[in-house]
């Protein structure tokens, strides 16, 4: 069975004006896509085609080494979008439920919580993902990785990502990545990060 783009859970203009119909349509059909394709053709030359996504990614090691690096690029680009495409929604705003306690406890405020978060992102040198993820300990934790590497490949529970390579934002907000990682808290699921969260 290859690996397939899955559908969004909303239309391309849903997310508007935060994030504008052509570049998520873009992103989706195009980005999105290709890390699909490809990696349908790095599982095959790995011989990792008839594993689930989230079983390559946490055990990327059992594949050799000649063989990983486009299995960890096109496995992650592949998972990490689908994790970002549902982690917004065109009814975000502020978070509810334990989520939102486990925030407050953290980080003492959400608007306290938003800065660190809304900093990371904003100061990932290069292409890259901003998270909030639980990590070994069971602490929440606000990460970044590079290029395509996912949490799970670090044995982490993702919670919320925002996308900060250029092509998640480039033709609205030009090279100002901080008016992405702004109009993006209004587009943030919390349903979805309190059901990742309790999961
Ligand atoms: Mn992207």
């Amino acid at each position: 069975m290859a690996f397939e783009l899955p559908e969004l859970p909303y239309n391309y203009d849903a997310l508007e004006p935060h994030y504008d119909a052509q570049t998520v349509e873009i992103h989706h059909s195009k980005h999105h896509n290709t890390y699909v394709t490809k990696l349908n053709a790095a599982a095959d030359a790995a011989g990792v085609s008839d594993k689930s996504l989230e079983d390559i990614l946490t055990d990327l090691d059992s594949i050799s080494e000649d063989k990983r690096t486009p299995v960890r690029n096109h496995a992650g680009g592949t998972w990490n979008h689908t994790f970002f495409w549902h982690s917004l929604s065109p009814s975000g705003g502020e978070p509810t439920g334990a989520i939102s306690d486990a925030i407050q406890a953290r980080w003492d405020s959400f608007d306290a919580f938003k800065e660190a978060f809304s900093d990371k992102a904003a100061n990932h040198f290069g292409s890259g993902w901003a998270w909030l993820i639980v990590d070994g300990d069971g602490e929440l934790q606000i990460t970044d990785t590079h290029d395509q590497v996912c949490p799970l490949s670090l044995g982490q529970k993702p919670l919320l990502t925002i996308d900060v390579w250029e092509h998640a934002y480039y033709l609205k907000y030009k090279n100002v990545r901080p008016d992405w990682i702004a109009a993006f808290w209004n587009l943030v699921n919390w349903d979805e990060v309190n059901k990742r969260f309790e999961a």
